[in-house]
């Protein structure tokens, strides 16, 4: 589940919002969990149309534990895995700071993208997440405006699987460096 530049879940503006949202403070994010719209449950259903994981430019940003579960995946060293399939990208409004992301191919598709994920079984908890994020969570209009064809059909996700998603998000956050 790439964070695109167009298309899904929505352009570089989207992960600059997902970025200020994690700057708010803590007393505010509680406030927005008191009584969220996804209360009653949301249905999603991912139908495997694959267009969040290919064709257009975009971010897969990860945690320690999931470059590590990848390095291992590759049978890498972590380093080499990091140098190999990932990329820094300068987030914006953040000064020097950067974020781990994986690279892409030339034709946009995530590096993992053949015929499928090649490492669906431990893909980014970003991926593994979505539509659960931050970012499409605060807000039953970005929840409504998310372009994805599984939104709104198939299982219900009620609200304890919802907030164990962004819990688990807010304990595996994404490497950063200066850059
Ligand atoms: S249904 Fe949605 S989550 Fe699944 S591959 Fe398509 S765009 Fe991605
Ligand atoms: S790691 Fe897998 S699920 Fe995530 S964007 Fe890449 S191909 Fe898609």
């Amino acid at each position: 589940m790439i964070i695109g530049n167009s298309g899904l879940p929505k352009p570089l503006s989207f992960f600059q919002n997902w970025g200020i949202f994690e700057k708010l403070p803590q007393r505010k994010r509680k406030t927005m969990k008191k009584d969220p719209f996804y209360a009653p449950g949301l249905r999603f259903s991912c139908i495997r149309c694959s267009s969040c994981c290919r064709y257009e430019s975009g971010f897969v940003f990860l945690s320690r534990k999931d470059a590590e579960l990848l390095a291992e995946k590759q049978e890498m060293e972590y380093t080499t895995f990091v140098k190999t399939f990932c990329r820094w990208v300068p987030a914006a409004g953040f000064g020097r700071e950067s974020r781990l992301s994986l690279r892409e191919k030339a034709n946009f598709d995530c590096i993992f993208w053949d015929e499928g994920c090649t490492v669906y079984d431990c893909r980014p908890l970003q991926c593994r997440s979505f539509p659960f994020w931050e970012s499409i969570m605060r807000s039953e209009a970005v929840w409504k405006n998310l372009d994805c064809p599984g939104k709104d059909r198939g299982t219900l996700h009620g609200p304890d699987k919802i907030e164990g998603y962004l819990e688990k998000r807010r304990k595996e956050p994404i490497i950063k460096r200066e850059a």
